[in-house]
């Protein structure tokens, strides 16, 4: 495809038709993508870019296989979930396949916010309770009943002050949260503190008289700055709540498909024998496709239709999109991705720590497989975040022709997660670049 509109033009036409909330990477001097192949995309003028950031292009951008059966199957037929179709119970049975036998009923959804907010209504419907429990900085989506639980969002939007149903547990963030690695190194301890807070959240809203349905989590937390937590917090807390009625969702949104490396689910990386109540999946679901799914148990699946719920989704489950839900599984198992971001992400998590060990601005470097964040910080001692400086390494690196994203609450950390075919060469690439930017600011710091 040519460019239809000169660059400037788009600018100027977008300023007009497209809201300004809609906001833009680089927004003083967008990027117009063109053209994009595995690792890549190309601007309007031919310039080729790294990306780090796209995990909704999973398998590789425009995967040729995944694009072909799309292709193919949009010209077969497109209907909708009320026909009978191959389609939407293939994909479902490659899905369940890779999780907890418990885990087998699907809706399919067009994206992870509608999935999130269909678990609420499954687990309200089914508790006959209201309220929610969420982790600090979490982002579950845009509808109006998951942005109100996503503090990431709330606490710089004025409009969106949390909700009295909405109950917000600490992060489990050694390196950034309430209880750190520096006080308290063992992580066992950081971790029983951490799942004491959740306890005490509980306990202070029942007190109140406060029902809670629902617990939500993304198994890494990505938007509130790459997190992993203690090993075994998700297995202590689902205990607790699960025993309490209060059912558990993993959202696996952003961490999903093999990204960790070692396991399909980044939840299954903390305990082969967790069982959330529900697993919410999108982004890199379709290789940019537009299909999500939330995946849950049947008993809840039961109740919901006892109490008269018909659930329909027009475009849902639509056979073209499941090809591609299919396609995209197909290239994981032959392509071995899931093999490859085990071992291109600990290269990179390698040459990421001898980065930061030479500058101490890199404040800590943490991940699985290809999912990593790189923190900044202005004080070894405080951590205090180097929130100029990261956006300074953002703007440079794309000088360098690279694409990466900040996040955090404070938007000072590097957050990696590209298509999972990302190479050993594309890893050099980037830190040769971001070395170079490092040794640079540095030594503009000395001056
Ligand atoms: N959950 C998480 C963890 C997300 O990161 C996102 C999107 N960034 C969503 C849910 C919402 O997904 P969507 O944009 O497809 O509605």
């Amino acid at each position: 495809f040519k460019e239809f509109y000169s660059k400037e033009k788009t600018i100027e036409l977008r300023q007009h038709y497209i809201p300004i909330c809609t906001q833009l990477f680089y927004h003083d001097n967008p990027l117009k993508i063109v053209r994009a192949s595995g690792t890549y995309m190309y601007d309007q003028l031919g310039n080729k870019y790294l990306d780090c950031i796209n995990n909704v292009a999973h398998v590789g951008h425009c995967h040729p296989h995944v694009t072909q059966q799309v292709h193919k199957q949009t010209g077969a037929c497109e209907t909708n979930n009320r026909y009978l179709h191959d389609n939407p119970i293939i994909l479902a049975e490659k899905l369940c396949k890779t999780l907890p036998e418990d885990l087998h009923q699907v809706f399919y959804t067009n994206s992870g916010s509608e999935a999130n907010d269909l678990a609420m209504r499954l687990a309200r419907e089914y508790t006959g309770n209201y309220d929610v429990l969420v982790l600090d900085n979490a982002y579950h989506g845009h509808l109006t009943s998951v942005v109100e639980l996503s503090s990431y969002k709330f606490k710089n939007e004025k409009i969106n002050k949390p909700k009295e149903h909405v109950h917000i547990v600490s992060t489990p963030d050694v390196y950034r949260g309430k209880y750190r690695n520096d006080e308290h190194t063992d992580e066992e301890k950081l971790c029983d503190l951490y799942v004491k807070d959740l306890m005490n959240v509980v306990e202070d809203a029942e007190g109140r008289g406060r029902k809670i349905a629902i617990f939500l989590i993304e198994s890494f937390q990505s938007c509130g700055g790459q997190i992993i937590y203690p090993q075994t917090y998700l297995k202590k807390v689902f205990k607790y709540l699960q025993s309490k009625g209060i059912l558990c969702l993993v959202d696996e949104v952003q961490t999903g498909f093999g990204r960790s490396g070692t396991h399909f689910w980044a939840f299954q990386t903390y305990d082969g024998d967790l069982c959330p109540d529900f697993v919410t999946i999108g982004k890199s679901m379709g290789n940019g496709h537009p299909v999500a799914a939330l995946i849950t148990k049947k008993f809840l699946t039961e109740n919901f239709y006892k109490n008269g719920v018909e659930y329909f989704n027009t475009f849902g489950g639509n056979p073209v999109s499941c090809r591609a839900g299919i396609a995209v599984l197909d290239v994981i198992g032959k392509e071995n991705l899931m093999e490859n971001a085990r071992e291109v992400g600990e290269y990179l998590i390698m040459k990421l720590k001898e980065i930061g060990n030479t500058y101490t601005l890199v404040g800590d470097v943490r991940g699985r497989g290809l999912f990593i964040g790189v923190e900044l910080i202005k004080n070894v001692k405080t951590r205090e975040p180097a929130i100029d400086e990261a956006k300074q390494i953002h703007y440079k690196l794309l000088e360098h022709f690279v694409i990466m994203s900040l996040d955090g609450p404070d938007h000072n950390v590097l957050k990696i997660k590209p298509p999972v075919c990302f190479s050993k060469d594309d890893c050099d690439f980037l830190c040769e670049k971001l070395n170079l930017i490092l040794k640079e600011i540095s030594l503009e710091e000395n001056k």
